[in-house]
């Protein structure tokens, strides 16, 4: 029997279609040539020896004198830091100058590693650097959003192979944004706390698609799923923003995305995927009402007519089978 499912944050609606249900190792991707990439590329502009290709760094680590990670401006922005945030009309219709900042993340020296194969210190550095850039940012008072995100393989939208993750700042909070942010508020002005710590309890006490907490995380396949493994991490101290993160709290962070990368990279052959990091806009970054956390969407279907024209997602499989299949993967 179908269900339809709802969001308990973003009141958003998705049907989970049992009758034409997949079985999660259906999506088992067919063995790519991503795995067998070289350790370096004389024409990749973020291997070392080619940094003349990409503007010079604005942060970066040092290991023994030379970088292990580096952060420079998207060369090719969609939004640039030169222009106004000067809204204007034109007849009834609204626009502003395309201000903004989008910078890239070059996480390893290393051609062909990933999250989920690199040295877990790579990746703790690649955290560390999410937080100091988001610190850096949010001084900018002209910047309203700090986004964090990482597209990884073709289906995801990156064609450049070197591991590097993204931010773009921007002056802008979307209506995608802004209206989950008003419903936790409206929950919490009715029932005096946080809809997602609400959320986590419920999780955690009914267990099925919990697919692993550790000290300071939990990592779920959501009730309301929108796709196959949708997968979240949140923290389980309530913070609002990702700019508050501890020290902690940072190191588990960067095991618990390693880990669960890897249970979605093993156990379903190295899938493409995206995943973002939502944190409250920057004015927002301590309220009771946000809790910030990361959603990863693997690029294993395609919304199709009905959830254009909807909104409404249908899900072909169960997320307690997905959470299931995860807690299973054996990582080594
Ligand atoms: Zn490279
Ligand atoms: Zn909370």
């Amino acid at each position: 029997m179908p269900e339809f499912r709802q969001n308990m944050v973003s009141k958003e609606w998705v049907i989970i279609a049992t009758e034409r249900a997949k079985r999660p190792d259906n999506f088992i991707q067919e063995k790519k040539v991503k795995n067998s990439l070289p350790s370096h590329r004389a024409d990749c502009p973020f291997c070392p020896g080619n940094e003349s290709m990409t503007p010079p760094s604005l942060f970066s680590i040092e290991k023994n004198g030379v970088w292990s990670l580096r952060v420079v401006p998207n060369k090719f922005a969609a939004l640039q830091s030169h222009l106004t945030t000067q809204r204007n009309r034109e007849g009834r219709f609204l626009k502003a100058d395309g201000f903004g900042i989008a910078e890239v993340i070059i996480e390893t020296p290393v051609h062909n590693h990933t999250i989920a194969t690199m040295g877990l210190e790579e990746v703790r550095n690649t955290v560390l650097t999410y937080r100091e850039r988001y610190a850096a940012l949010s001084k900018n008072e002209r910047l309203e959003l700090i986004t964090i995100f990482r597209n990884y393989g073709e289906k995801a939208g990156t064609s450049l192979e070197h591991p590097h993750s993204q931010i773009i700042a921007t002056p802008i909070v979307p209506p995608h944004v802004r209206t989950p942010l008003y419903q936790s508020q409206l929950a919490c002005d009715t029932f005096g706390d946080c809809i997602y710590c609400g959320m986590m309890e419920e999780e955690r006490r009914q267990g099925v698609r919990v697919v692993k907490e550790t000290e300071y995380f939990l990592v779920i396949s959501p009730f309301a799923s929108r796709s196959p493994f949708e997968t979240r991490i949140y923290p389980k101290i309530h913070r609002s923003s990702y700019a508050t993160i501890s020290d902690p709290e940072l190191n588990d962070f960067a095991a618990v995305l390693q880990e669960t990368l890897k249970r979605l990279s093993i156990g379903l052959n190295d899938p493409d995927y995206n995943y973002v990091i939502r944190s409250a806009p920057i004015e927002d970054t301590n309220v009771k009402y946000h809790h910030w956390y990361v959603v990863i969407v693997p690029k294993l279907t395609t919304p199709a007519g009905f959830e254009i024209g909807t909104g409404i997602y249908i899900n072909t499989t169960l997320p307690e089978h997905c959470a299931e299949f995860l807690r299973r993967v054996q990582i080594q």
